[in-house]
Protein backbone atom coordinates (compact mmCIF):
# COMPACT_ATOMS: atom_id res chain seq x y z
CA UNK A 1 0.00 0.00 0.00
CA UNK A 2 2.88 2.14 0.72
CA UNK A 3 4.40 2.03 -2.61
CA UNK A 4 0.49 2.77 -4.14
CA UNK A 5 0.32 6.15 -2.16
CA UNK A 6 4.25 6.65 -3.20
CA UNK A 7 3.12 6.54 -7.10
CA UNK A 8 0.14 8.91 -5.86
CA UNK A 9 2.46 11.71 -4.71
CA UNK A 10 1.42 11.51 -1.09
CA UNK A 11 3.56 12.02 2.02
CA UNK A 12 6.50 9.51 2.32
CA UNK A 13 6.96 8.08 5.90
CA UNK A 14 9.45 5.25 6.41
CA UNK A 15 7.06 3.87 9.30
CA UNK A 16 3.45 4.73 8.40
CA UNK A 17 2.27 2.62 11.22
CA UNK A 18 3.94 4.45 13.71
CA UNK A 19 1.11 5.98 15.46
CA UNK A 20 -1.81 4.34 13.68
CA UNK A 21 -2.68 2.03 16.74
CA UNK A 22 -1.24 3.45 19.71
CA UNK A 23 -2.31 0.34 21.94
CA UNK A 24 -0.73 -2.18 20.01
CA UNK A 25 2.73 -4.37 20.62
CA UNK A 26 5.60 -2.96 19.27
CA UNK A 27 8.27 -4.80 20.83
CA UNK A 28 8.96 -7.23 23.33
CA UNK A 29 12.61 -7.91 24.65
CA UNK A 30 12.28 -10.48 27.02
CA UNK A 31 10.23 -9.03 29.37
CA UNK A 32 9.84 -5.47 28.43
CA UNK A 33 6.94 -4.65 26.30
CA UNK A 34 6.64 -1.48 24.38
CA UNK A 35 3.40 -0.30 22.53
CA UNK A 36 3.50 2.05 19.15
CA UNK A 37 2.16 4.91 21.81
CA UNK A 38 5.48 3.89 23.91
CA UNK A 39 7.78 3.87 20.84
CA UNK A 40 6.56 7.14 19.11
CA UNK A 41 6.49 9.43 22.52
CA UNK A 42 9.84 7.48 23.47
CA UNK A 43 11.51 8.06 20.19
CA UNK A 44 9.64 11.81 19.28
CA UNK A 45 11.77 12.68 23.20
CA UNK A 46 15.03 11.21 21.49
CA UNK A 47 14.14 13.14 18.36
CA UNK A 48 14.00 16.32 19.77
CA UNK A 49 17.35 15.74 21.48
CA UNK A 50 19.36 14.84 18.81
CA UNK A 51 17.21 17.17 16.00
CA UNK A 52 19.69 18.68 13.75
CA UNK A 53 22.73 16.35 14.32
CA UNK A 54 24.21 14.91 11.10
CA UNK A 55 25.30 11.88 12.27
CA UNK A 56 24.80 9.75 15.82
CA UNK A 57 26.39 6.73 17.15
CA UNK A 58 23.96 4.11 18.81
CA UNK A 59 25.75 1.48 21.21
CA UNK A 60 23.14 -1.30 19.85
CA UNK A 61 22.87 -3.52 22.96
CA UNK A 62 20.12 -6.20 22.47
CA UNK A 63 17.50 -4.04 24.00
CA UNK A 64 14.86 -1.76 23.51
CA UNK A 65 16.75 1.68 23.98
CA UNK A 66 18.63 0.74 20.55
CA UNK A 67 15.32 0.20 18.52
CA UNK A 68 13.79 3.24 20.31
CA UNK A 69 17.42 5.20 19.37
CA UNK A 70 17.18 4.36 15.91
CA UNK A 71 13.54 4.40 15.07
CA UNK A 72 14.02 8.29 17.02
CA UNK A 73 17.05 9.03 14.65
CA UNK A 74 15.11 7.47 11.50
CA UNK A 75 12.03 9.77 12.78
CA UNK A 76 14.40 12.98 12.72
CA UNK A 77 16.23 12.26 9.66
CA UNK A 78 19.63 11.69 11.16
CA UNK A 79 21.96 8.69 10.22
CA UNK A 80 21.72 6.16 12.74
CA UNK A 81 25.34 4.34 13.08
CA UNK A 82 25.00 1.10 14.91
CA UNK A 83 28.32 0.27 17.36
CA UNK A 84 28.90 -3.81 18.06
CA UNK A 85 29.62 -3.28 21.75
CA UNK A 86 31.48 -6.07 21.51
CA UNK A 87 33.54 -4.84 19.10
CA UNK A 88 37.65 -4.44 19.93
CA UNK A 89 38.97 -1.07 20.60
CA UNK A 90 41.20 -0.95 17.92
CA UNK A 91 38.44 -1.35 15.27
CA UNK A 92 36.19 0.46 17.07
CA UNK A 93 38.74 3.49 17.71
CA UNK A 94 38.21 3.00 13.40
CA UNK A 95 34.59 3.24 13.36
CA UNK A 96 34.23 6.09 15.63
CA UNK A 97 36.78 8.55 13.92
CA UNK A 98 35.35 7.28 10.39
CA UNK A 99 31.42 8.05 11.32
CA UNK A 100 32.55 10.99 13.75
CA UNK A 101 29.25 11.33 15.13
CA UNK A 102 28.03 13.62 17.21
CA UNK A 103 26.00 12.07 20.14
CA UNK A 104 26.42 8.69 21.25
CA UNK A 105 22.62 7.14 22.35
CA UNK A 106 22.98 4.06 24.90
CA UNK A 107 20.67 2.57 27.51
CA UNK A 108 20.97 4.60 30.91
CA UNK A 109 23.00 2.16 32.17
CA UNK A 110 25.36 0.75 29.75
CA UNK A 111 29.11 1.10 30.44
CA UNK A 112 30.90 2.87 27.24
CA UNK A 113 34.69 2.24 26.24
CA UNK A 114 37.31 4.82 26.38
CA UNK A 115 36.82 5.27 22.20
CA UNK A 116 33.44 7.28 23.18
CA UNK A 117 34.06 9.22 26.09
CA UNK A 118 34.89 12.47 24.17
CA UNK A 119 31.37 11.99 22.85
CA UNK A 120 28.23 13.33 24.46
CA UNK A 121 25.90 10.88 25.31
CA UNK A 122 22.11 10.46 25.16
CA UNK A 123 20.47 7.97 27.86
CA UNK A 124 17.60 6.32 26.50
CA UNK A 125 15.13 5.17 28.56
CA UNK A 126 12.39 3.56 27.53
CA UNK A 127 10.24 3.27 30.45
CA UNK A 128 9.22 6.72 30.72
CA UNK A 129 9.17 8.71 27.01
CA UNK A 130 10.20 11.95 29.11
CA UNK A 131 13.35 10.11 30.63
CA UNK A 132 16.05 10.87 28.05
CA UNK A 133 18.62 12.26 29.41
CA UNK A 134 21.83 14.37 28.48
CA UNK A 135 25.31 13.46 30.08
CA UNK A 136 27.72 15.33 29.45
CA UNK A 137 31.28 13.64 28.01
CA UNK A 138 33.27 11.85 30.71
CA UNK A 139 36.31 13.75 29.87
CA UNK A 140 34.15 17.00 30.65
CA UNK A 141 31.82 19.17 28.79
CA UNK A 142 32.74 20.37 25.28
CA UNK A 143 32.05 24.14 25.29
CA UNK A 144 29.06 24.90 23.41
CA UNK A 145 28.03 21.53 23.35
CA UNK A 146 25.06 22.02 25.38
CA UNK A 147 21.82 21.39 23.18
CA UNK A 148 18.37 23.36 22.82
CA UNK A 149 15.86 20.54 22.71
CA UNK A 150 13.54 21.37 19.94
CA UNK A 151 9.92 21.72 20.93
CA UNK A 152 8.34 20.80 16.98
CA UNK A 153 7.88 17.35 15.91
CA UNK A 154 11.32 17.49 12.81
CA UNK A 155 9.55 17.41 9.35
CA UNK A 156 9.37 13.88 7.51
CA UNK A 157 12.90 13.45 6.65
CA UNK A 158 13.23 13.14 2.45
CA UNK A 159 13.47 9.66 0.59
CA UNK A 160 17.21 9.96 -0.20
CA UNK A 161 18.50 11.34 3.44
CA UNK A 162 21.25 8.49 5.05
CA UNK A 163 19.23 6.71 7.34
CA UNK A 164 21.76 4.36 8.43
CA UNK A 165 25.56 3.66 8.44
CA UNK A 166 26.00 0.00 8.78
CA UNK A 167 29.84 -1.24 9.02
CA UNK A 168 29.79 -4.64 7.43
CA UNK A 169 30.59 -7.40 8.88
CA UNK A 170 34.68 -7.82 8.33
CA UNK A 171 34.23 -11.70 7.21
CA UNK A 172 37.02 -10.65 4.29
CA UNK A 173 38.24 -7.34 5.64
CA UNK A 174 37.97 -4.15 7.62
CA UNK A 175 34.39 -3.45 8.22
CA UNK A 176 33.24 -0.62 5.65
CA UNK A 177 30.14 1.99 6.40
CA UNK A 178 27.48 1.75 4.19
CA UNK A 179 25.76 4.50 3.79
CA UNK A 180 21.81 3.07 3.46
CA UNK A 181 18.77 5.53 2.24
CA UNK A 182 15.55 6.29 3.73
CA UNK A 183 14.41 5.05 0.54
CA UNK A 184 16.68 1.73 0.09
CA UNK A 185 15.54 0.71 3.69
CA UNK A 186 11.61 1.34 2.47
CA UNK A 187 12.33 -0.74 -0.95
CA UNK A 188 14.28 -4.12 0.67
CA UNK A 189 11.32 -3.94 3.46
CA UNK A 190 8.36 -3.54 0.76
CA UNK A 191 9.95 -6.61 -0.86
CA UNK A 192 9.88 -8.94 1.32
CA UNK A 193 6.18 -8.64 2.47
CA UNK A 194 5.51 -8.71 -0.81
CA UNK A 195 6.92 -12.13 -1.55
CA UNK A 196 6.89 -13.02 2.27
CA UNK A 197 3.25 -11.86 2.73
CA UNK A 198 4.06 -9.49 6.09
CA UNK A 199 1.69 -7.84 7.79
CA UNK A 200 0.75 -5.95 10.90
CA UNK A 201 -0.22 -8.98 11.90
CA UNK A 202 3.01 -10.78 11.97
CA UNK A 203 5.42 -11.06 14.88
CA UNK A 204 9.00 -11.49 14.28
CA UNK A 205 10.93 -13.68 16.48
CA UNK A 206 14.74 -13.54 16.60
CA UNK A 207 17.73 -13.53 18.61
CA UNK A 208 20.24 -11.45 16.31
CA UNK A 209 22.18 -8.61 17.29
CA UNK A 210 21.15 -5.23 16.61
CA UNK A 211 23.99 -3.67 14.68
CA UNK A 212 23.83 -5.49 11.38
CA UNK A 213 21.14 -5.60 8.80
CA UNK A 214 19.77 -8.83 9.47
CA UNK A 215 18.78 -7.97 13.11
CA UNK A 216 17.85 -4.29 12.63
CA UNK A 217 17.03 -3.48 9.40
CA UNK A 218 14.92 -6.68 9.14
CA UNK A 219 14.25 -7.53 12.50
CA UNK A 220 13.32 -4.31 14.11
CA UNK A 221 12.49 -1.92 11.18
CA UNK A 222 10.70 -4.52 9.10
CA UNK A 223 8.36 -5.24 11.71
CA UNK A 224 7.69 -1.33 12.61
CA UNK A 225 7.23 -0.48 8.81
CA UNK A 226 4.87 -3.11 8.79
CA UNK A 227 2.76 -1.77 11.64
CA UNK A 228 3.49 -5.70 13.34
CA UNK A 229 5.84 -6.98 16.30
CA UNK A 230 9.36 -8.26 16.88
CA UNK A 231 9.79 -10.42 19.88
CA UNK A 232 13.85 -10.46 20.88
CA UNK A 233 14.26 -13.16 22.98
CA UNK A 234 17.72 -12.26 23.93
CA UNK A 235 20.69 -14.94 24.16
CA UNK A 236 19.65 -17.50 21.20
CA UNK A 237 18.76 -20.90 22.57
CA UNK A 238 16.10 -23.59 21.49
CA UNK A 239 14.15 -23.14 24.66
CA UNK A 240 13.75 -19.38 24.36
CA UNK A 241 12.87 -19.86 20.49
CA UNK A 242 9.91 -22.16 21.50
CA UNK A 243 8.60 -20.64 24.18
CA UNK A 244 8.51 -16.80 21.54
CA UNK A 245 6.81 -18.80 18.86
CA UNK A 246 4.26 -20.25 21.73
CA UNK A 247 3.66 -17.08 22.52
CA UNK A 248 2.35 -15.91 19.36
CA UNK A 249 5.63 -15.38 17.46
CA UNK A 250 4.59 -15.87 13.67
CA UNK A 251 8.54 -16.16 11.66
CA UNK A 252 11.12 -16.95 13.12
CA UNK A 253 14.46 -15.06 11.64
CA UNK A 254 18.19 -16.55 12.12
CA UNK A 255 21.91 -17.32 10.89
CA UNK A 256 22.57 -20.89 10.17
CA UNK A 257 24.75 -21.55 12.94
CA UNK A 258 21.34 -20.70 14.84
CA UNK A 259 19.39 -24.00 12.55
CA UNK A 260 22.14 -26.03 13.07
CA UNK A 261 21.58 -25.40 16.85
CA UNK A 262 17.92 -25.90 16.40
CA UNK A 263 18.63 -28.77 14.00
CA UNK A 264 20.72 -31.03 17.14
CA UNK A 265 18.25 -29.99 19.56
CA UNK A 266 15.19 -31.78 17.22
CA UNK A 267 17.11 -34.84 17.59
CA UNK A 268 17.34 -34.80 21.55
CA UNK A 269 14.29 -37.02 22.85
CA UNK A 270 11.93 -36.21 24.36
CA UNK A 271 12.36 -31.71 24.35
CA UNK A 272 13.08 -32.41 20.33
CA UNK A 273 9.57 -32.97 19.63
CA UNK A 274 8.06 -30.62 21.85
CA UNK A 275 10.44 -27.88 19.81
CA UNK A 276 9.26 -29.47 16.51
CA UNK A 277 5.98 -28.64 17.76
CA UNK A 278 6.79 -25.18 18.67
CA UNK A 279 8.96 -24.47 15.45
CA UNK A 280 5.86 -25.50 13.32
CA UNK A 281 3.86 -22.91 14.84
CA UNK A 282 5.72 -20.45 12.84
CA UNK A 283 4.37 -19.35 9.39
CA UNK A 284 7.34 -18.70 8.20
CA UNK A 285 11.24 -19.58 9.18
CA UNK A 286 13.93 -17.40 7.46
CA UNK A 287 17.82 -18.37 7.25
CA UNK A 288 20.36 -15.28 5.74
CA UNK A 289 23.69 -13.94 6.41
CA UNK A 290 25.65 -17.04 5.34
CA UNK A 291 25.02 -20.49 3.31
CA UNK A 292 22.65 -22.78 5.33
CA UNK A 293 24.22 -26.49 4.67
CA UNK A 294 21.85 -29.15 2.69
CA UNK A 295 22.33 -31.20 5.52
CA UNK A 296 20.59 -28.50 7.57
CA UNK A 297 17.78 -28.25 5.70
CA UNK A 298 16.71 -31.62 5.77
CA UNK A 299 17.37 -32.13 9.56
CA UNK A 300 15.04 -29.33 9.81
CA UNK A 301 12.54 -29.90 6.94
CA UNK A 302 12.32 -33.93 8.71
CA UNK A 303 12.04 -33.08 12.55
CA UNK A 304 9.29 -30.42 11.45
CA UNK A 305 7.68 -30.93 8.47
CA UNK A 306 8.37 -27.26 7.69
CA UNK A 307 10.73 -25.53 5.06
CA UNK A 308 13.31 -22.99 5.61
CA UNK A 309 12.97 -20.27 3.19
CA UNK A 310 16.47 -18.94 2.92
CA UNK A 311 17.13 -15.17 1.74
CA UNK A 312 20.14 -13.64 0.27
CA UNK A 313 21.79 -10.33 0.74
CA UNK A 314 24.33 -8.17 1.90
CA UNK A 315 25.12 -4.83 4.03
CA UNK A 316 25.33 -2.99 0.90
CA UNK A 317 22.46 -3.87 -0.72
CA UNK A 318 20.49 -4.68 1.61
CA UNK A 319 18.10 -7.73 0.58
CA UNK A 320 18.44 -9.31 -2.96
CA UNK A 321 17.02 -12.64 -3.83
CA UNK A 322 14.26 -14.69 -1.40
CA UNK A 323 13.12 -17.95 -2.07
CA UNK A 324 9.45 -18.07 -2.56
CA UNK A 325 7.56 -19.61 0.39
CA UNK A 326 5.29 -22.24 -1.76
CA UNK A 327 8.67 -23.63 -3.74
CA UNK A 328 9.76 -27.12 -2.68
CA UNK A 329 12.54 -27.63 -4.31
CA UNK A 330 14.54 -24.42 -3.07
CA UNK A 331 16.89 -26.11 -0.63
CA UNK A 332 20.59 -24.70 -1.56
CA UNK A 333 19.08 -22.15 -3.19
CA UNK A 334 18.22 -18.34 -2.34
CA UNK A 335 15.96 -18.31 -4.28
CA UNK A 336 14.88 -15.67 -6.87
CA UNK A 337 15.19 -11.96 -7.58
CA UNK A 338 12.69 -9.52 -5.11
CA UNK A 339 10.06 -8.06 -6.87
CA UNK A 340 12.08 -4.91 -7.23
CA UNK A 341 15.38 -6.31 -7.46
CA UNK A 342 17.81 -7.05 -11.12
CA UNK A 343 19.95 -9.53 -10.78
CA UNK A 344 22.34 -11.26 -13.04
CA UNK A 345 25.48 -13.18 -13.50
CA UNK A 346 28.64 -11.90 -15.21
CA UNK A 347 31.97 -13.69 -16.47
CA UNK A 348 35.42 -12.29 -15.28
CA UNK A 349 35.04 -9.49 -18.00
CA UNK A 350 31.85 -8.68 -17.08
CA UNK A 351 29.88 -9.75 -19.91
CA UNK A 352 26.15 -11.61 -18.99
CA UNK A 353 26.72 -15.53 -19.12
CA UNK A 354 24.98 -16.28 -22.34
CA UNK A 355 23.76 -20.03 -20.25
CA UNK A 356 21.44 -20.01 -17.12
CA UNK A 357 21.92 -23.99 -17.29
CA UNK A 358 22.58 -23.93 -13.49
CA UNK A 359 26.21 -25.53 -13.57
CA UNK A 360 28.04 -22.10 -15.10
CA UNK A 361 28.97 -19.94 -12.70
CA UNK A 362 29.03 -16.05 -12.60
CA UNK A 363 29.25 -13.31 -10.25
CA UNK A 364 26.16 -11.91 -9.27
CA UNK A 365 25.21 -8.15 -10.37
CA UNK A 366 22.14 -6.28 -9.01
CA UNK A 367 20.49 -2.90 -9.71
CA UNK A 368 17.63 -1.59 -7.37
CA UNK A 369 16.02 1.03 -5.37
CA UNK A 370 17.37 -0.88 -2.37
CA UNK A 371 21.37 -0.47 -2.96
CA UNK A 372 23.62 1.79 -0.62
CA UNK A 373 24.40 5.69 -1.53
CA UNK A 374 28.12 4.74 -1.01
CA UNK A 375 30.58 3.56 1.32
CA UNK A 376 31.57 6.49 4.08
CA UNK A 377 34.44 8.32 3.44
CA UNK A 378 36.22 5.98 0.34
CA UNK A 379 34.64 7.27 -2.95
CA UNK A 380 37.12 5.27 -4.98
CA UNK A 381 35.60 2.24 -3.29
CA UNK A 382 32.21 3.00 -4.17
CA UNK A 383 33.26 3.77 -7.36
CA UNK A 384 34.92 -0.02 -8.00
CA UNK A 385 31.82 -1.67 -6.32
CA UNK A 386 29.96 -0.74 -9.83
CA UNK A 387 30.48 -1.56 -13.36
CA UNK A 388 27.91 -0.08 -15.96
CA UNK A 389 25.69 0.84 -13.26
CA UNK A 390 25.43 -3.04 -11.77
CA UNK A 391 26.41 -3.29 -8.72
CA UNK A 392 29.25 -6.11 -8.03
CA UNK A 393 28.39 -8.10 -5.13
CA UNK A 394 31.52 -10.35 -5.00
CA UNK A 395 29.33 -13.17 -4.59
CA UNK A 396 29.94 -16.47 -7.44
CA UNK A 397 26.58 -18.27 -8.10
CA UNK A 398 24.92 -20.47 -10.85
CA UNK A 399 21.02 -19.74 -11.70
CA UNK A 400 19.03 -22.51 -12.65
CA UNK A 401 15.99 -22.68 -15.35
CA UNK A 402 13.79 -21.40 -12.94
CA UNK A 403 15.39 -18.22 -12.26
CA UNK A 404 17.03 -19.68 -8.79
CA UNK A 405 20.29 -18.57 -7.35
CA UNK A 406 22.37 -20.99 -5.66
CA UNK A 407 26.00 -19.27 -4.27
CA UNK A 408 28.69 -21.29 -4.72
CA UNK A 409 30.96 -19.01 -2.65
CA UNK A 410 32.71 -15.21 -2.81
CA UNK A 411 34.79 -14.55 -5.27
CA UNK A 412 37.79 -13.69 -3.16
CA UNK A 413 37.93 -16.70 -1.09
CA UNK A 414 35.48 -19.19 -2.27
CA UNK A 415 36.59 -19.69 -5.52
CA UNK A 416 39.32 -22.50 -5.66
CA UNK A 417 41.00 -22.75 -8.87
CA UNK A 418 42.18 -26.02 -8.54
CA UNK A 419 43.69 -28.33 -11.53
CA UNK A 420 42.23 -26.15 -14.51
CA UNK A 421 38.26 -26.12 -12.88
CA UNK A 422 37.05 -23.26 -10.72
CA UNK A 423 35.39 -25.27 -7.51
CA UNK A 424 33.19 -23.39 -5.28
CA UNK A 425 33.96 -24.52 -1.54
CA UNK A 426 30.18 -24.29 -0.95
CA UNK A 427 29.48 -27.58 -2.48
CA UNK A 428 32.75 -29.44 -0.99
CA UNK A 429 31.41 -27.63 2.32
CA UNK A 430 28.29 -29.24 1.83
CA UNK A 431 28.98 -32.35 0.64
CA UNK A 432 31.42 -32.91 3.84
CA UNK A 433 28.83 -31.37 6.34
CA UNK A 434 26.64 -34.84 4.27
CA UNK A 435 29.19 -37.23 6.19
CA UNK A 436 27.89 -38.72 9.54
CA UNK A 437 31.35 -37.64 11.33
CA UNK A 438 31.65 -34.23 10.10
CA UNK A 439 30.13 -31.43 12.47
CA UNK A 440 30.95 -28.47 10.81
CA UNK A 441 32.97 -27.70 8.20
CA UNK A 442 35.09 -25.38 5.88
CA UNK A 443 36.94 -25.31 2.37
CA UNK A 444 39.70 -23.09 1.32
CA UNK A 445 42.21 -23.06 -1.53
CA UNK A 446 46.24 -23.16 -0.96
CA UNK A 447 48.81 -22.16 -3.33
CA UNK A 448 50.18 -25.44 -5.08
CA UNK A 449 53.02 -25.99 -7.42
CA UNK A 450 51.30 -28.55 -9.26
CA UNK A 451 47.42 -28.16 -9.27
CA UNK A 452 47.55 -23.78 -8.93
CA UNK A 453 45.36 -24.32 -6.04
CA UNK A 454 44.82 -26.95 -3.48
CA UNK A 455 41.18 -27.93 -1.74
CA UNK A 456 42.02 -27.79 1.93
CA UNK A 457 39.33 -28.96 4.33
CA UNK A 458 38.78 -27.72 7.97
CA UNK A 459 36.69 -30.06 9.81
CA UNK A 460 34.90 -29.87 13.24
CA UNK A 461 34.50 -33.69 14.11
CA UNK A 462 31.23 -35.15 15.30
CA UNK A 463 32.86 -37.65 17.61
CA UNK A 464 35.80 -39.85 16.65
CA UNK A 465 37.62 -37.69 14.01
CA UNK A 466 37.75 -39.58 10.38
CA UNK A 467 40.27 -40.65 8.26
CA UNK A 468 41.45 -37.86 5.88
CA UNK A 469 41.25 -40.25 3.09
CA UNK A 470 37.84 -41.20 3.70
CA UNK A 471 36.87 -37.97 3.52
CA UNK A 472 38.53 -37.42 0.46
CA UNK A 473 36.88 -40.26 -0.72
CA UNK A 474 33.45 -39.53 0.29
CA UNK A 475 33.74 -36.12 -1.71
CA UNK A 476 35.07 -37.48 -4.67
CA UNK A 477 32.08 -40.59 -4.80
CA UNK A 478 29.40 -37.60 -4.03
CA UNK A 479 30.99 -35.20 -6.36
CA UNK A 480 33.67 -35.60 -8.80
CA UNK A 481 37.22 -36.70 -7.98
CA UNK A 482 39.00 -33.78 -8.84
CA UNK A 483 36.58 -31.57 -5.71
CA UNK A 484 38.23 -34.06 -3.37
CA UNK A 485 40.44 -31.80 -0.41
CA UNK A 486 43.48 -32.93 -0.78
CA UNK A 487 44.52 -31.55 3.00
CA UNK A 488 42.26 -32.34 6.04
CA UNK A 489 42.78 -30.35 9.24
CA UNK A 490 40.59 -31.38 12.52
CA UNK A 491 40.05 -28.46 14.39
CA UNK A 492 37.91 -28.10 17.96
CA UNK A 493 35.78 -25.39 16.21
CA UNK A 494 35.47 -22.93 13.27
CA UNK A 495 36.58 -19.07 13.74
CA UNK A 496 33.30 -17.69 13.28
CA UNK A 497 32.41 -14.21 13.88
CA UNK A 498 28.94 -12.43 15.85
CA UNK A 499 27.09 -13.57 12.77
CA UNK A 500 28.11 -17.41 13.33
CA UNK A 501 30.05 -16.53 9.58
CA UNK A 502 33.57 -18.56 9.28
CA UNK A 503 36.15 -16.29 9.10
CA UNK A 504 38.14 -17.94 6.01
CA UNK A 505 41.26 -15.32 6.81
CA UNK A 506 41.92 -16.77 10.06
CA UNK A 507 42.05 -20.23 8.19
CA UNK A 508 45.19 -18.85 6.27
CA UNK A 509 42.39 -19.16 3.12
P1 LIG B 1 32.82 -7.90 4.70
O1 LIG B 1 32.16 -7.27 3.53
O2 LIG B 1 33.22 -6.91 5.74
O3 LIG B 1 33.92 -8.84 4.35
P2 LIG B 1 30.45 -9.56 4.88
O4 LIG B 1 30.47 -9.53 3.38
O5 LIG B 1 30.29 -10.89 5.53
O6 LIG B 1 31.74 -8.82 5.47
P3 LIG B 1 27.77 -8.65 5.14
O7 LIG B 1 27.43 -7.50 4.28
O8 LIG B 1 27.14 -8.71 6.48
O9 LIG B 1 29.31 -8.61 5.41
O10 LIG B 1 27.44 -10.02 4.44
C1 LIG B 1 27.11 -10.14 3.08
C2 LIG B 1 27.59 -11.46 2.52
O11 LIG B 1 27.01 -12.57 3.24
C3 LIG B 1 27.18 -11.70 1.10
O12 LIG B 1 28.05 -11.05 0.19
C4 LIG B 1 27.23 -13.21 0.99
O13 LIG B 1 28.56 -13.65 0.73
C5 LIG B 1 26.83 -13.67 2.38
N1 LIG B 1 25.42 -14.14 2.44
C6 LIG B 1 24.35 -13.50 2.90
N2 LIG B 1 23.24 -14.26 2.82
C7 LIG B 1 23.62 -15.44 2.29
C8 LIG B 1 22.96 -16.67 1.96
N3 LIG B 1 21.65 -16.86 2.19
N4 LIG B 1 23.71 -17.67 1.42
C9 LIG B 1 25.03 -17.51 1.21
N5 LIG B 1 25.71 -16.39 1.51
C10 LIG B 1 25.02 -15.36 2.04
MG1 LIG C 1 30.94 -7.99 2.04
Amino acid sequence: ESRDAQAAGAAWELFPALHAAPERVALRFGGTVLTYGGLAAAADAVGRRIAGARRVAVWATPDPATAVAVTAALVAGVAAVPLNPRTGVRELAHIVADSEPELVLAAPGAELPQALAGIERVAVAVDGAADVRAEPPAAGPRPGSERTVATARPDTPAPGTAALVVYTSGTTGPPKGVVLSQRALAATLDDLAEVWGWTERDTVVHALPLFHVHGLVLGVLGPLRRGGAVHHVGRFGPEAVAAALDAGGTMLFGVPTMYHRLADALDDAPSGTALATSLGRARLLVSGSAALPVADHRRLTAATGRRVVERYGMTETLMNTSVRPDDPDAAGSVGVPLPSVAARLVDDAGAELTAYDGETVGEIEVRGPHLFTGYLNRPEATAAAFRDGWFRTGDMAVRDAAGRYRIVGRRATDLIKSGGYKIGAGEIENALLEHPAVAEAAVTGEPDPDLGERIVAWVVPDGTPPAAAELASYVADHLAPHKRPRTVHFLDALPRNDMGKVLKRALGG
